[in-house]
């Protein structure tokens, strides 16, 4: 049966007379409304944490950078808009997962002495 057939069924049940069946109509209709809502929780849950795991992500990339999260926005609270990159000592774990691999395809090698060669 499909939701549509299900929905015509639900229709006729609804006019019948039996106080049985409108219980249970009414216990059908209670549960797939709940089911809705569970499924909007869900789906604010889901993009609520795809938006945290973009803003870590962000902010990786920041401190990858030695930038400010903002990235030298200016009126930044944390940087006073200072906050581009270089504005701190790069994270070197994340400039070596981050940046690293960028400057390797522009033919510029990261050493471990933090000097860099074309
Ligand atoms: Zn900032």
């Amino acid at each position: 049966m499909d939701a549509r057939q299900f929905a015509a069924v639900l229709e006729k049940l609804a006019g019948a007379e039996d106080s049985r069946l409108q219980q249970v109509l009414q216990l059908l209709t209670q549960r797939s409304a709940s089911e809705g809502t569970e499924h909007a929780v869900h789906g604010r849950l889901r993009g609520e944490r795809r938006r945290l795991a973009r803003r870590r992500l962000d902010a990786e990339f920041a401190a990858a950078c030695g930038a400010c999260a903002c990235f030298g926005a200016p009126h930044c609270p944390n940087c006073g808009g200072e906050g581009r990159p270089g504005w701190q000592v790069p994270d070197e774990n994340l400039f070596r997962m981050y940046v690293a691999p960028a400057l390797e395809r522009l033919g510029i090698h990261h050493q471990e002495e933090g000097h860099a060669t074309m």
